[in-house]
């Protein structure tokens, strides 16, 4: 079933839903509604919402899942074609076990879901020399037991003729990681909560009303109204907008745009496993997956994005600026054609960790966002941590610590 498909049918059965008793709530608080009112909605079906959805369904809770242009739109963070999976994080050793563990989880999904996710290709960090956060991220892979491997500008010559490594001093390779197709992932995820048995909604919604620091409901476009007894904004780069005064610092959207390079035809040296993933200072990249050409993303772009409103188009300068890094790194892609262009944004934190806290008006608020351009790979793992802090079930300290909204 494809993304229109899969629409089709969860809006039909929502359609069904939404004029039931379960989901309209006119008449709240009156006790038939409260007792079929889903356990938790969720608010944002991308990497944050759709995988807690998935996973307190699967607890046995009640859930209504809502989405303002469904899972895996293309204005979504996580809309896009590709993310990569890896370890290495540097010295932030929270982040490395719980992307470890999502490694292992991404592999039973994709097997449960029996759609093809994971493209095994390595990630490839390179530097002109050995950076303390290049050697943090060798050290914890280490410790974590996670393979790598240290290569030389000579190493990376013979292993990657492909590539020029001009201004390269060191690679580090990580050669268990890969890419995850993620607009797939997500719209597979949700799949599988409707199959599960969980409610999803194609709508925008916004807190309804509240009673004392209770939130009782979420309002739709339209006017219908959603209550539940816990409720989570997984709203990523929306997230400022819906909640201004707590959010409008702290969560900010840049936008970014990213590059598919054609590759000569024939020419199998740009993909998998020829090629790895890739990361360096000012850009990083994708062999060519499913055909798509060789991806070139650029670490800047337009410092705000609108992400309902701004158009997806790329801008002139960074074509030149791709172009020209394309030649530096890959000789021979430079008189490829583009084959296709995406724009996105981020929602970044000022120091790139994650937000999954209680709002402070509502105790039965969780806010879970803030990506910060690392969020996607822990997605199946993700899901469980904010499932559990939405439900009040326990988890670790240390982490529930390092994502508070007061930090
Ligand atoms: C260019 C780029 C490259 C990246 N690369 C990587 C990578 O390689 N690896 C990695 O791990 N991470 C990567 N990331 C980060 C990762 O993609 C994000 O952290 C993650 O996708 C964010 O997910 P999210 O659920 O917070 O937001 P989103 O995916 O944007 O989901 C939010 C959802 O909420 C919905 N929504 C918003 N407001 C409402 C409302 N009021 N009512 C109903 N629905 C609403 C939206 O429709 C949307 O579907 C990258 C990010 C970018 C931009």
């Amino acid at each position: 079933m494809d993304r229109r498909e899969f629409l089709a049918v969860t809006t039909a059965s929502l359609g069904a839903t939404t004029h039931g008793a379960s989901l309209t709530d006119a008449a709240f608080p009156a006790p038939a509604i409260v007792e079929q009112q889903p356990a938790v909605v969720v608010i944002g079906a991308g990497a944050f919402g759709v995988w807690t959805a998935l996973y307190l369904r699967e607890q046995g809770h009640q859930v209504t899942l809502v989405d303002a242009y469904g899972p895996g739109s293309s204005r979504a963070t996580s809309g896009d074609e590709t993310r990569q999976l890896r370890v290495g994080y540097g010295d932030r050793e929270l982040y490395a076990r719980m992307a470890q563990r999502a490694m292992g989880a991404w592999q039973e999904r994709e097997r449960e879901f029996g759609v093809p996710l994971i493209v095994p290709t390595g990630r490839l960090e390179l530097a002109s020399d050995w950076s303390p956060s290049l050697r943090a991220t060798q050290s914890m892979l280490t410790r974590l037991g996670v393979a790598t491997e240290a290569l030389t500008p000579e190493d990376l010559r013979r292993r990657y003729p492909q590539m020029s490594f001009d201004g390269v001093g060191v690679g580090l390779l990580e050669p268990g990681a890969a890419v995850v197709r993620a607009k797939n992932a997500i719209i597979a995820a949700g799949q599988a909560f409707v199959r599960k048995g969980g409610t999803l909604a194609v709508q925008r919604a916004r807190p309804g009303r509240s009673t004392g620091r209770q939130l009782v409901d979420v309002e739709l476009e339209g006017g219908t109204r959603i209550a539940g007894a816990r409720f989570v904004f997984a709203c990523g780069p929306w997230l400022p907008r819906l909640f201004p005064e707590l959010l409008g610092d702290r969560i900010k959207v840049p936008g970014r745009e990213v590059f598919y390079f054609g590759v000569p035809s024939g020419d199998t040296r740009f993909m998998p496993p020829a090629m790895p993933n890739y990361s360096e200072s000012g850009y990083y990249g994708f062999p060519s997956i499913d055909g798509r050409g060789v991806k070139v993303c650029p670490t800047t772009g337009p410092v705000t994005f609108a992400p309902d409103t701004d158009e997806r188009v790329v801008t002139a300068h960074e074509v030149r600026r791709a172009r020209a890094y394309l030649a530096k790194r890959f000789p021979a892609l430079a008189g490829q054609p583009i084959t296709e262009t995406r724009v996105c944004q981020l929602e970044n934190t000022v120091d790139e960790h994650f937000i999954v806290d209680r709002h402070p008006a509502w105790d039965n608020v969780l806010i879970a966002g803030g990506g910060s351009g690392h969020a996607f790979k822990h997605g199946p793992v993700l899901g469980e941590y904010v499932g559990r802090r939405a439900v009040g079930a326990s988890t670790d300290p240390a982490f529930d610590q390092m994502v508070r909204l007061a930090r």
